[in-house]
């Protein structure tokens, strides 16, 4: 039973809570002393960091190897500190276990998405489930609805629902001593979730953001009656229209967090400040460009290297996340909290489209360039498909009379140019709804041609 967890829980919960009471200096005391800790337990129990950091091991962080997820799979027993796991194993476990078993009795498993050629595995020891759920934690309290085992808040989760997703294990965890909780898949049709959201009547929501904007177009047309404390978006780009009409139909915009199926949260949005700030005492972020060479706080890189300080079964030092961030230049003046803010997100890489340049070869797009045509459009959903490398698809739903097709389209031509794209053909089509992938997401950039994208 989950339940044993709890008290474990709720201290790590106040022990989080302290750390945003740290100077900097505080902080980065306890990041080196937290780095240290991991490297020596990775060097002492992990054959793969034995060789890939060897002669290196006395050496700053910055100067050591990138992990990417195809070596970490690929070296994945040598790379866990227990020997007793075998990926064939985790993989014969998770395809046939349905019932939130423990691998070995003792780990629990995500894995990434399923849609991936080779999804990543990763397990996670009950102080280290404690640390992700608590990061979960913190997420939620930092939009001001504290974590309250009195007050317990309804929560609705609607997002992708295989059981190895890294949100569906941990609203599995805190389902019932914690917070009563649903979870909806987001690839069922529509009025089906607007149903059960109806009948459940969630204190707090969250789903990616493509989802927030489509209920919100639905509670707007009066089919959804929900009153939501609190909306949660995570896995897209937020956009400024997303958030103003959740605004105006939950009184609040969503609070926007940021994560990965490896490392739980590693940012969410302050209530003060409304900026994500990074939790930086749980992980260190690394801001790198294509080449991984440093990027300076203030521009956006094309990579994040990621150290998470309390991984133990399978320690990640210079992860590989392929996200465009910025950084903030200066610390927050409004919020006080010690830890620097992201304030910019260009996009995963993956929701990037690769176009040919104007210049020869190819260059990255990011969803940023759309977002800056699209996202003021009055209609209630759009998307961005890119059919072949000199056909572009724009699809729109509930598009309200006025919009002028051609017009858009050369504000979208105008956009293209502006980065050097050598521009396609683009057709405007309009829809009743904009289709969902398989894990229900109606992401607002997609590529046909480049099939074998990585999920989060
Ligand atoms: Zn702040």
């Amino acid at each position: 039973m989950n339940i044993k967890i709890i008290p474990g829980l709720l201290s790590t919960i106040r022990q989080l809570r302290k750390h945003e009471n740290w100077t900097r200096s505080q902080l980065e005391a306890s990041q080196a002393d937290g780095l240290k800790q991991l490297r020596a337990h990775a060097y002492a129990h992990s054959l793969f960091y034995q060789k890939f950091h060897r002669g290196l091991m006395d050496r700053p962080l910055n100067e050591l190897p990138i992990l990417t997820k195809a070596m970490l799979m690929e070296n994945f027993n040598e790379l866990v500190t227990d020997s007793s796991i075998r990926l064939e194993k985790v993989r014969e476990f998770v395809s046939g276990n349905a019932d939130n078993q423990r691998y070995l009795d003792r780990y629990w498993v995500t894995a990434t998405s399923g849609r991936e050629r080779n999804p990543g595995f990763f397990l996670f020891n009950e102080s280290e489930w404690i640390a992700m759920i608590a990061s979960f934690g913190r997420g939620q309290e930092w939009s001001g609805a504290k974590v309250n085992i009195l007050r317990r808040r309804k929560m609705a989760t609607v997002a992708s629902i295989s059981p190895w997703h890294m949100s569906s294990q941990v609203a599995v965890t805190i389902k019932t001593p914690l917070t009563p909780s649903i979870r909806i898949a987001a690839s069922l049709p529509l009025e089906n979730i607007v149903q059960q959201l109806n009948v459940w009547q969630p204190d707090l929501l969250i789903g990616y953001a493509s989802m927030a904007r489509i209920l919100a177009e639905e509670q707007l047309a009066g089919r959804l009656h929900i009153a939501p404390e609190k909306v949660f978006t995570s896995s897209e780009v937020l956009t400024d229209e997303t958030r103003r009409r959740v605004k105006a139909v939950w009184g609040d915009e969503p609070f926007n967090q940021y994560g990965a199926t490896e490392t739980a949260d590693i940012a969410a949005e302050y209530k003060l400040c409304r900026r994500m700030h990074i939790f930086e005492d749980l992980v260190l972020v690394e801001v790198v460009d294509q080449q991984y060479r440093p990027v300076p706080h203030g521009e956006y890189g094309a990579k994040l290297l990621v150290t998470t300080l309390f991984s133990r079964t399978q320690p990640l030092i210079r992860y590989e996340i392929n996200d465009s961030v910025r950084l903030s230049a200066e610390p927050c003046s409004i919020c006080g909290l010690p830890f620097v803010f992201i304030d910019g997100i260009q996009g995963r890489v993956e929701d990037a489209l690769s176009m040919q340049s104007a210049k020869g070869g190819q260059i990255l797009i990011q969803p940023l360039v759309f977002n800056r045509v699209m996202d003021i459009l009055p209609v209630s959903g759009w998307q961005v498909i890119q059919e072949t490398d000199s056909l572009l698809t724009v699809l729109l739903s509930g598009a309200v009379n006025g919009i002028r097709d051609d017009v858009l389209s050369d504000a979208i031509r105008k956009e293209l140019a502006l980065e050097g794209a050598v521009i396609p053909l683009i057709k405007v089509q309009h829809v009743t709804e904009i289709p969902k992938n398989a894990s229900g997401k109606a992401p607002l950039i997609k590529s046909n041609i480049h099939q074998d994208r990585m999920i989060a």
